[in-house]
């Protein structure tokens, strides 16, 4: 289970998230096209911030782009599940009863996708059922 200073952050990420969401869907397709026509000539880093989220915020943006109401709605239900500390537990693994404790979504995964609703495992046979 995460500690209440752990959701504290996934909070404040979420929120971070959610303001971006809300965006210009314009000018931030622009931005990611731009990115992936540069490659690696874009504009270096210019903080360590910068670096490990490069191709997370370009996945992010396109995937963004396709279906923004679908990610609002996922990080409206995360701040549910914040709220009632369910957060960070497998929604799939919830329904087919698997104790808490076996059902936890790995930290790593939830700082990339802080809204994620499903542990690795169930992800992947979702995505294999679909
Ligand atoms: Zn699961």
């Amino acid at each position: 289970m995460l500690k209440q200073s752990e959701l504290d952050q996934f909070k404040v990420l979420l929120q971070t998230l959610r303001a971006r969401v809300r965006g210009d869907v314009e000018h931030l397709t622009a931005d990611a096209l731009d990115r992936n026509e540069n490659g690696s000539e874009s504009k270096s880093p210019t903080h360590l911030a910068e670096l490990g989220t490069e191709t997370y915020d370009q996945e992010f943006t396109l995937r963004r782009v396709e279906n923004e109401q679908e990610v609002l709605d996922e990080i409206e239900e995360a701040f549910e599940r914040i709220n009632d500390h369910t957060f960070g537990i497998c929604i799939s693994c919830r329904e087919l009863g698997r104790p808490a404790t076996k059902s936890v979504i790995p930290k790593t995964r939830l700082r990339e996708i802080p809204y994620a609703r499903n542990c690795v495992e169930c992800e992947r046979k979702l995505e294999e059922s679909q």
